[in-house]
């Protein structure tokens, strides 16, 4: 495949490693877990938004920008990892952060302030956009050169990240019959479909959605595929019936930390030593361990589970507190 050359940052450690998870599938006793430890990109604690931004700072360089501004939760992974790469490239951050201010500036939200972004506040979601774009306007008026990160990166640009980690995992040579991971904003699952047509995965991709009903977000993310397949050199044209999105578990709403969570978190911690994080990868762990035990997948297949990142909120309220808790089972109870 000739593609075009896409501009790109170097900023995250790769290939990260995929790594077996053997105490883990010993103990459910069905198929083989394997992890993609895309907590491991680097840059401020890592996180899957790396592979976005090496794209979307490019762009913003390349159309001289000097000052990022970007959107997302109080514990936002996205927001902290902006605020990081603006630092590294010497640029400014501007953070719109939603959502009821917490008491204590703690995990990503204490990044935030280390990282040196600016912050600016609205407590209903809904006032978002409008607050984004004035600070946009504001920062543009005032010569500061802006250039907006879209929330969790999932621009067609950003969604590139994706598809190249997908030719990244391919050239490690693990095969595997299923991909799982977390899905919210799409621009992760989108740039994976992208990337399992174009380098040619023959497995199945399933999203575990964070906090929207599958119906629109398979449309969102098929559309974000296609419109990023046109920097790899063709359009395609994905449609929702190519994404598949899982969305039984998103029921309790986003960032709402319940015993699917808190339990996926303590079994990986406790047969792996791997730590996952409270809002996304412990809630799509805990989808995967609870198709697992119900005989979604066959006993004999092989599943890769993309650690997209977000440990720092571990140590933010409300999460801290939920999991100082004593169990009230225990912990193996799952599968
Ligand atoms: C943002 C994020 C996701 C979701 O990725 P999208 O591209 O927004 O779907 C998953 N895991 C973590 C830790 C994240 O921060």
């Amino acid at each position: 495949m000739t593609a075009p050359t896409i501009p790109r940052l170097s900023l995250a450690h790769l290939p990260t490693p995929i790594e077996p998870l053997p105490r883990l599938s010993d103990l459910l006793g069905g198929p083989r877990l394997f992890i993609k430890r895309d907590d491991q990109t680097g840059l401020a604690l890592g996180g899957n938004k790396t592979r976005k931004l090496e794209f979307l700072v490019a762009e913003a360089q390349a159309q001289g920008a000097r000052t990022l501004v970007t959107t997302g939760a109080w514990q936002s992974n996205h927001c902290r990892q902006t605020a990081a790469v603006a630092a590294r490239c010497g640029m400014d951050c501007i953070l719109v952060l939603t959502g009821e201010r917490p008491a204590e500036a703690t995990g990503n939200l204490l990044l935030d302030h280390l990282l040196g972004a600016r912050i600016v506040a609205t407590p209903e979601r809904r006032d978002r956009d409008r607050l984004l774009a004035e600070t946009v306007e504001t920062a543009a008026a005032q010569g500061q050169a802006p250039y907006m990160v879209p929330y969790g990166g999932s621009s067609p640009t950003g969604a590139l990240g994706y598809a190249f980690a997908m030719q990244e995992v391919l050239a490690q040579g693990v095969e595997v019959d299923w991909m799982v991971f977390a899905t919210s904003s799409g621009g992760t699952q989108a740039g994976l479909v992208l990337g399992q047509r174009v380098f040619g995965y023959r497995g199945t991709l399933l999203g575990i959605s964070i906090d929207e009903p599958a119906s629109a977000l398979t449309s969102q993310v098929a559309a974000l595929a296609s419109d990023a397949s046109a920097a790899l050199g063709a359009r395609i044209a994905f449609e929702a019936a190519d994404v598949h999105v899982d969305d039984r578990y998103c029921g309790p709403g986003y960032g709402v930390m319940t015993d699917l969570e808190r339990e996926a978190i303590r079994l990986f911690a406790r047969t792996e030593g791997i730590l996952l994080d409270p809002v996304y990868t412990g809630r799509a762990a805990g989808g995967l361990l609870d198709l697992i035990s119900r005989g979604y997948f066959p006993s004999d297949a092989r599943i890769l589970f993309w650690h997209t990142g977000g440990q720092p909120a571990l140590f933010a309220e409300p999460y801290r507190n939920a999991l100082n808790e004593m169990p009230t089972g225990h912990a193996s109870g799952v599968g």
